[in-house]
């Protein structure tokens, strides 16, 4: 056990308390003991933060329980009632913006003024969904037979558990939880346990909102046992979980033993199409952006950059200026662009992708290893020459590194984006209309930004296809994941 909390972030909070190291279930907040616990560290020096507990599988079951005693209360509450608990949810949310930010850099590394953006971000869907929870409307349909009709009713779905990452502490969490509550839905909520303190911070906040006990519950400890009690419990209609798409698959198994409802927004590996027609410090603009934001650690991160050959030189030339003005700290400091990783690991897989394609081929021409500030930092890099065999172009880097494949002609540009079993985000800059909407058309992604590397906003539907995932969430559409149809078929009444 470590009860021991970080001595530089606490007395930095103008609301200490929303740092809780404990775990909240039915509206109670249980907190780190004597019995097991899970260490959360800052990946920026190594030290610890705090604790959260390591609850049993007994725990996680009452969590349910909670959560389903809630739902039959929270699904009464009038739509205009929820709206307004969710809109007073937003407004504590940006009220406390400062503090929350400080929470996000501490345990997940990126620059504050990324983490201020992210709050801004999780903010966004809470509002987005406080008006979507008063336009949940039904349908009368008319009918094959005379005098009968066909009413449509949306209903919540029920106890929601949702699985979130590490890399958007917050944004992860009130993607989901904001919807499922608008619909009447209730959450039981399991974030990373590399960064569980923004999603209690905001579990905090929601509780001064006036969320009810047991609507929003967050559960902490080994990710296997509790996947494995909120899949195989009954009373847990719906899934949603935002990760890796091998857990995904592993968790979507584990799901259908009780048929539950499932969304998924797994990993990606996005290319970023550079044609001959774009417009090239545009297109270097957009790939820093959508390449380095967050250390490289997004989802919808430019993963692969194809470039014409006419263009090749001149892009990469621009594109490694601007890469090699990146500065890299910790995400706490003043003037840094680029924070840690999130640990040791991620820091090993990306000198292993980078010692592959150097193996068969590839140059590095910035970067390309640890940072002298050690620890989990990685410096911003850049290999030319990649090729579709390198590891590289096939996985999901998650970090800093930026690998440039060169193509020649449309038809190969978008095959070679086309060629992995991902399809989350895709980009591509081409000025020609005609070539604007044959790629747009033909990309195999559930996102294209189109000379845009800023693709994510409340009002997008934000989802994968292919192995990135099923649903969609944020914008018009993410309500209908939190809803099941009912179709009454009404006759004699007319
Ligand atoms: P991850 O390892 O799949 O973990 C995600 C969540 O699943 C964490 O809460 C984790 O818990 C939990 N988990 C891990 N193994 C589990 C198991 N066997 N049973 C139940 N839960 C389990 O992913 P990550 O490393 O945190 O996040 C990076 C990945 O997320 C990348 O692939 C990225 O592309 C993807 N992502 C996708 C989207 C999207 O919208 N499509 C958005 C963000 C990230 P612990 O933390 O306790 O291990």
């Amino acid at each position: 056990m470590n009860t021991t909390t970080d001595e530089t972030i606490v007395p930095a909070l103008s609301r200490p308390e929303l740092l809780r190291q404990s775990a909240y279930v039915g509206g109670t907040w249980l907190d780190v003991g004597e019995g097991p616990s899970i260490i959360v560290r800052n990946p920026a020096t190594g030290d610890a933060i705090g604790s959260v507990p390591a609850l049993d599988a007994e725990t996680v079951r009452t969590a349910v329980s909670h959560a389903a005693h809630a739902f039959q209360e929270w699904r009464r509450v009038p739509a205009k009632q929820r709206a307004r608990v969710l809109r007073a949810w937003h407004d504590k949310v940006i009220a406390h913006i400062d503090d929350l930010a400080l929470i996000l850099t501490t345990e997940q590394g990126k620059t504050l003024s990324e983490a201020r953006g992210e709050i801004q971000y999780a903010a966004s869907f809470i509002e987005w969904f406080a008006e979507e929870a008063k336009r949940i409307n039904g349908d009368i349909l008319p009918a094959a037979a005379d005098g009968n009709r066909i009413l449509v009713l949306k209903q919540p779905v029920g106890v929601c558990a949702a699985v979130t990452p590490w890399n958007f502490p917050a944004a992860m969490v009130t993607r989901k939880v904001a919807p499922a509550l608008a619909a009447g839905c209730t959450v039981v909520l399991k974030p990373a346990s590399a960064t569980p303190f923004t999603a209690l911070a905001l579990a905090v906040l929601g509780e001064d909102a006036g969320i009810p006990p047991g609507v929003f519950n967050i559960v902490t400890g080994s990710a296997r046992q509790i996947g494995d009690e909120l899949c195989q419990n009954p009373l847990v209609r719906k899934l949603t979980f935002t990760g890796s798409t091998e857990v995904g698959r592993e968790l979507m198994a584990k799901s259908a033993t009780t048929i539950k409802k499932v969304s998924m927004e797994l990993g990606g590996n996005a290319p970023f199409i550079v044609f001959d027609d774009a417009n090239i410090p545009d297109a270097v603009a957009g790939a820093m952006f959508s390449k380095f934001r967050n250390s490289g650690q997004t989802c919808v991160c430019t993963n692969r950059i194809l470039v014409q050959a006419s263009v090749y030189d001149a892009f990469c030339h621009q594109f490694e200026h601007a890469v090699s003005k990146l500065r890299v700290g910790p995400g706490i400091a003043d003037g840094i662009d680029q924070g840690p990783l999130i640990d040791a690991a991620a820091v090993a897989h990306l000198n292993e992708l980078v010692a592959d394609a150097e193996a068969l081929g590839a140059t590095v021409t910035v970067g390309g290893k640890s940072h002298s500030l050690g620890g989990n930092f990685f410096m911003p890099t850049v290999v030319r020459d990649v090729a579709p065999e390198m590891r590289l172009f096939r996985e999901e880097a998650f970090g800093p590194i930026a690998p440039i494949v060169r193509f020649d002609t449309e038809e190969e540009g978008i095959a070679l984006a086309n060629d992995t079993e991902y399809g989350l985000a895709g980009y591509f800059f081409a000025s020609r209309m005609d070539r604007v909407v044959r790629v747009f058309e033909a990309l195999e992604t559930g996102m294209v930004g189109i000379n845009t590397g800023a693709i994510s906003s409340e009002v997008v539907p934000f989802g994968g296809i292919k192995a990135s995932g099923i649903g969609r969430e944020g914008s018009k559409y993410g309500i209908n994941d939190y809803l099941e149809i009912k179709a009454g078929v009404l006759a004699g009444a007319f």
